[in-house]
């Protein structure tokens, strides 16, 4: 269990403070998602979709990019998925960083 956890409506971390997710929360994430990427932009996907229902002010680009654009190999699951549905086989290469 992380201290570095969301405090609806306004989105901050609990630990600290700043803008969730905090740089702290997000690389318990990475490193708790890191063979699973796609289950990462799911599950942040979800988050931003609560947060922009309270966070009405914020553009929802900024808000994409703060819940789901840090997300790590984001671009490539969009890829790959865009292969997915043109029905050609799934490339999936492992990164490594
Ligand atoms: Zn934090």
């Amino acid at each position: 269990m992380t201290a570095h956890a969301p405090v609806p409506p306004l989105w901050n971390c609990a630990g600290c403070g700043v803008g969730w997710p905090c740089p702290t929360r997000r690389r318990e994430l990475r490193a708790e998602f890191e063979d699973a990427p796609v289950s990462l932009a799911l599950y942040m996907s979800s988050h931003f979709v609560r947060a922009a229902e309270d966070l009405v002010g914020v553009p929802a680009g900024q808000l994409h990019q703060r819940f789901v654009g840090w997300v790590r190999g984001d671009e490539q699951v969009h890829q790959h998925t865009e292969r997915h549905l043109a029905g050609e086989r799934p490339r999936f290469r492992r990164r490594r960083i």
